[in-house]
């Protein structure tokens, strides 16, 4: 078996509440490593052991365990008994095919003593396997201030732990902790990331996405499903809810002034998911909205969008540069996906001069000609639900 260390991060300050935090995130790393048969996964003292069959690869499972929310970092552990003896020639063991496998000169001990019966102090026990380690590696030297290497020694109730390696994981916090949101998905690079941002703050997510079949493809909605699953190997299982907006966007091109078709259309979306939120018992609806992005999203566009809904509707990339969302859609994968070329159903029916500073009283005067409520029926029928699975 292989034995992983995982530390809880931002958990570890939620106070009264620690002990479900700690549940929680114990639960969504089983779920994360169920394709590792015979994994165990269990909490002790603050920290979550999960032990993994030999037979599967330690970077694999590394990665996994890293893209849990609420993970603040996982180190791979060698672990032994709680003897000193023991735990120096593991240590020196352990330290020798380091250094050869990274060719390293200089390193120094950090001891943690969890168990206090065990009969010797933290400092003590460094310089302990300090000196195991210097013997049985002769061309090493010990560097306090700038190692090359820092050898962990965690001494714990009967099994002590030694490790190099604190790799980081995503932060955030647990999936279950914080509601559920209804995400708008586009096929673009912002909802992604969007949704994923929000689902790191342990928010549940579900999405809704629009479009105009058959002036968008289906390979357009595929793209979709696509972003869904990358999104689903954050957080397990994603609903995706389709509705066809084309009969809107038409009755809104025969009745309304054409500048104003984005805004109207965006209005109705904000209508659908919300009905759809509801029904799926969200609490908030998420957008990728960013200020001042796209002629809809000037403040103005999005103070009439928000007055669509009654919902709470977040928005967590409002202040973000394109270029910083660029980075994070790279980060966690999404990118290349979102920038394949394919029509999205805005883009279809773009206006050639969208308004930039849409007035509430000029836009509900539109929407009056319409038959809204009649028209939300008809969308909420081409209702169409697939349940994205990340093992697919
Ligand atoms: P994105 O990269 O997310 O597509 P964008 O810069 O293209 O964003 P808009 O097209 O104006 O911006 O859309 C703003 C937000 O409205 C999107 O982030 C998304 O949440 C929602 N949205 C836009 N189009 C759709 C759609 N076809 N289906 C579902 N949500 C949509
Ligand atoms: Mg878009």
């Amino acid at each position: 078996m292989n034995t992983f260390i995982v530390r809880c991060g931002e958990i570890a300050l939620k106070g009264m509440n620690k002990p479900y935090f700690e549940r929680m995130l114990l639960e969504r790393i089983r779920k994360n490593l169920k394709k590792y048969k015979g994994i165990e996964a269990k909490r002790q003292e603050g920290l979550i052991f999960v032990k993994a069959p030999a037979e599967y690869n330690v970077d694999e499972v590394i990665n996994d365990i890293s893209r849990v929310f609420g993970v603040a970092s996982v180190s791979h552990a060698l672990e032994v008994e709680s003897e000193l003896e023991i735990i120096g020639q593991k240590a020196a063991e352990y330290m020798l095919d380091l250094m050869q496998r990274r060719n390293i000169q200089t390193f120094k001990v950090e001891a943690k003593r969890a168990d206090k019966t065990f009969p010797m102090e933290s400092p003590r026990i460094a310089r302990e396997i300090g000196g195991y380690v210097l013997k049985a590696c002769k061309v090493l030297s010990v560097d306090v201030h700038n190692p090359q290497c820092v050898l962990y020694i965690n001494v714990r109730k009967g099994r002590t732990y030694i490790f190099a390696d604190k790799i980081k994981g995503m932060g955030g916090l647990p999936l279950g902790t914080n509601g559920k949101g209804m995400v708008l998905l586009s096929g673009g690079i912002d909802s992604p990331v969007a949704a994923w941002m929000m689902a790191k703050r342990g928010m549940v997510v579900e999405a809704v996405h629009f479009h105009s079949y058959p002036y968008t493809s289906e390979r357009a909605q595929e793209k979709v499903y696509d972003l869904a699953r990358i999104i689903s190997t954050y957080v397990g299982r994603v609903k995706v809810h389709s509705i066809n907006l084309l009969e809107i966007q038409q009755a809104i091109g025969i009745n309304c002034p054409e500048e104003q078709m984005t805004i109207l259309s965006r209005r109705f979306m904000m209508k659908l998911a919300e009905r759809v939120a509801r029904q799926e018992n969200c609490d908030m609806l998420i957008t990728g909205e960013n200020i001042g992005q796209v002629a809809s999203q000037t403040v103005q566009g999005l103070v009439v969008t928000d007055n669509a809904v009654e919902m709470p509707v977040m928005r967590p990339l409002i202040a973000f540069d394109k270029v910083d969302i660029i980075e994070m859609a790279q980060k966690i994968g999404t990118f290349e996906t979102s920038i394949q070329p394919f029509e999205d159903c805005c883009t279809v029916f773009l206006p050639k001069h969208p308004v930039t500073k849409p007035k509430l009283d000029r836009i509900l005067e539109s929407e009056e000609k319409l038959d809204v409520e009649a028209l939300i029926q008809s969308a909420l029928d081409t209702v169409e639900t697939v349940v994205i699975d990340p093992q697919r």
